[in-house]
């Protein structure tokens, strides 16, 4: 599994998440919007969906989604040290930019490669937006919806976190930190772009292991299976009830994430659906 990786080499957010701008807005090394720095996959990629400012409001909008090598959809290890299918949104390349990268919806995008760059495509000519940067939006799994400025739906936990709040880390030798800040974010740090080599920076383990971690029912009730998807049902955790995680066990053939859990001593499996009904907590 690969770690998302923060996809700018300059770390420098001078605009964060808030229920008007469901984004970072990311700067390059001047961090005053006036150079054109690149955006580098933060894992491998697919383009699921291009917009291009001839489409009104569109902007110069690339969707790119989480996948393995083949293009089928993947998790990514994000900062809270839980794997999630994602789509990022990036928003206001320049169309001579958007000429050169060329890109076609499909196309598959290996880790760290140059994708995206800042730019300032706005509303039209005269009123475009304010200096080059990247709007950049982060959603749970494959999506698209439209929506005013946005173009994603789902940008937030189901505990109230932003997605994009706990999602990158820093890649040693990659990113640096600078300019005009973070915005209060942070990034942790690794030393590798896949989790099983990630060498002796932390986190070292990935989630797989990781027994602190509790399903609780808090919109619904889960059921847990003797085995994913279609494995027969051993018992219904209630609203308010709770089972310790001891697995994550990636996206499963009915497009859900599953995790092994322990309930009284007896292991199961349940649909992790953390967006509509489910919070994970320590
Ligand atoms: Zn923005």
């Amino acid at each position: 599994m690969e770690y998302a990786i923060f996809p700018m080499k300059t770390i420098s957010i001078s605009q964060g998440y808030s229920s008007s701008h469901k984004a970072f807005d990311c700067n390059g090394s001047s961090g005053d919007r006036t150079t054109k720095d690149y955006w580098y996959a933060p894992c491998t990629l697919k383009v699921l969906k291009l917009l291009d400012k001839e489409q009104s409001g569109y902007y110069n909008t690339i969707l790119f989604g989480t996948c393995d090598e083949k293009g089928n959809q993947a998790s990514v290890m994000c900062e809270d040290g839980i794997a999630r299918v994602l789509t990022f949104a990036c928003t206001h390349m320049d169309t001579v930019d958007w000429d050169t990268f060329n890109h076609k919806e499909n196309d598959i995008i290996p880790s760290g490669a140059a994708c995206y760059r800042e730019g300032f495509t706005g509303l039209n000519e005269t009123n475009p937006s304010h200096g080059n940067h990247v709007h950049m939006e982060v959603g749970l799994g494959w999506q698209y919806k439209k929506q005013s400025d946005h173009y994603l739906k789902d940008t937030l936990l189901s505990d109230g976190r932003t997605v994009i709040g706990n999602t990158f880390y820093q890649l040693k030798g990659f990113n640096s930190v600078g300019f005009q800040g973070t915005q209060g974010y942070t990034f942790k740090e690794v030393s590798s772009r896949k989790v099983e080599d990630s060498g002796s920076t932390t986190p070292t383990t990935p989630p797989s292991t990781n027994t602190n971690l509790k399903l609780v029912a808090t919109k619904q009730a889960f059921r847990i299976r003797s085995s994913v998807v279609s494995g027969s049902i051993i018992t219904t955790i209630a609203v308010g009830g709770s089972v310790p995680i001891t697995e994550f066990l990636g996206i499963q053939s009915d497009g859900y994430q599953w995790v092994k859990v322990n309930h009284n001593g007896t292991s199961g499996y349940s649909q992790l659906d953390t967006y509509n009904c489910y919070t994970i907590k320590k």
